[in-house]
């Protein structure tokens, strides 16, 4: 039993609150106790907050986290105290359908899980003599306790908040771009939303030789970044029609990403795409979307509009390439990540929800 600050979810829809007598149990068998380096504040936490998943709070939140592993329960093998991991935020069992075919972030054995808590049923979190959930892979707080198949063992000397990055944003768009989508060189992409997530998929259609790469954002300091990082076109969707203009960039894209999660972008996706071109969806969305589907375009033009759930991702193949790339300066993060304390917490959510902010990374 240790005990550390974090920041806690008391209830939906209100600020965290910042506490430093979180207790944090051993880990039980199977999971591992990890001691946080940085934990990323994703807009998926913002949507958890206000409901989408159905937490259960008290709660801690977090799930975009990379530190050291402290102590190992029974029966762990294949990642060991002292190792510096990511973290996943899902838990694969292994064995079921999903992780049979090597879609991890698709397995459907996430019951306790999703439910906040460990396999057998109890938390490895309290405060004040009441029971907090887990979620993800609480990354919100300076100890956390996971599954063991969450804590990815990593060999590299990159920063924490690099790392951090790597158990969320970056996967999202890197594997978006290389496994859902598969862009092939010479191939046009458009990426709307140039967040963490869309600024590591521009990035990894330039890496993976993409002809001509747009980026779509309304914030001007974002598509300036944007073009730094790989993208050869920008779009500034708060003052021109953002299908009208990559219509006559390119005819239509071969690859279209939305990013954002909303009803609007995800038409304009779709309605960008040249024929036999694809519309990937990576944005988290909120139920209440429901965007409307052209079929006849969708027909007549072998259209494909397509989810990608956490860059269809497998950690053993996928990491350790994304983390070559960012040792090797084809892939950069820095410009993006903006270092704060785990006391900016609830600012840091209101820049989520207000669209200022680049990556938020609370560095413990
Ligand atoms: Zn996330
Ligand atoms: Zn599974």
């Amino acid at each position: 039993m240790r005990t550390c600050r974090a920041a806690i979810a008391e209830s939906l829809h209100a600020p965290l609150t910042v506490v430093d007598d979180l207790e944090v149990a051993d880990p039980g068998p199977g999971e591992v106790l990890v001691r946080l380096g940085a934990s990323g504040v994703c807009r998926s936490d913002v949507h958890s907050l206000a409901g989408i998943d159905g937490i259960t709070t008290p709660s801690l939140l977090g799930h975009e986290g990379a530190g050291e592993v402290a102590a190992i329960g029974a029966g762990v093998e294949g990642v060991a105290v002292g190792d510096r991991v990511v973290l996943a935020w899902v838990a694969p069992c292994g064995s079921c359908r999903m992780c049979a075919r090597d879609l991890p972030a698709l397995c459907e054995d996430q019951e306790s899980f999703l439910q906040g808590l460990m396999a057998d049923g109890t938390s490895r979190f309290s405060q004040g003599g009441r029971t907090i959930r887990h979620y993800c892979s609480s990354t919100f707080s300076e100890w956390s306790v996971v599954p063991a198949a969450c804590a990815v063992p990593v060999v590299t000397e990159l920063p924490w908040e690099q790392l951090a990055l790597v158990g969320c944003a970056v996967t999202t768009g890197v594997g978006a771009v290389m496994n859902s989508a598969r862009v092939q060189p010479g191939e046009t992409v458009a990426v709307i939303g140039a967040g963490g997530v869309g600024m590591s998929a521009i990035q990894a259609a330039r890496i993976a030789g993409a002809g001509r790469v747009i980026a779509i954002d309304a914030n001007p300091a974002k598509l300036s970044l944007a073009r730094e990082l790989g993208a050869t076109d920008a779009v500034d969707a708060s003052a021109e029609d953002a299908v009208a203009a990559v219509l006559e960039l390119t005819g239509g894209v071969d690859h279209a990403f939305e990013a954002l999660g909303a009803t609007a972008t995800i038409e304009q996706a779709i309605a960008m795409t040249a024929p036999a071109g694809r519309a990937t969806l990576i944005g988290m969305a909120m139920p209440d979307q429901r965007p409307g589907l052209p079929a006849l375009d969708v027909v007549v033009g072998e259209r494909v509009v397509a989810g990608s759930w956490y860059g269809s991702f497998v950690p053993s193949r996928d990491w350790p390439r994304i983390i070559a790339w960012l040792e090797s300066g084809d892939l950069v993060l820095e410009p993006m990540i903006e270092r704060i304390t785990l006391d900016d917490v609830n600012r840091a959510f209101d820049r989520i929800r207000s669209g200022e902010a680049g990556r938020q990374v609370i560095v413990f």
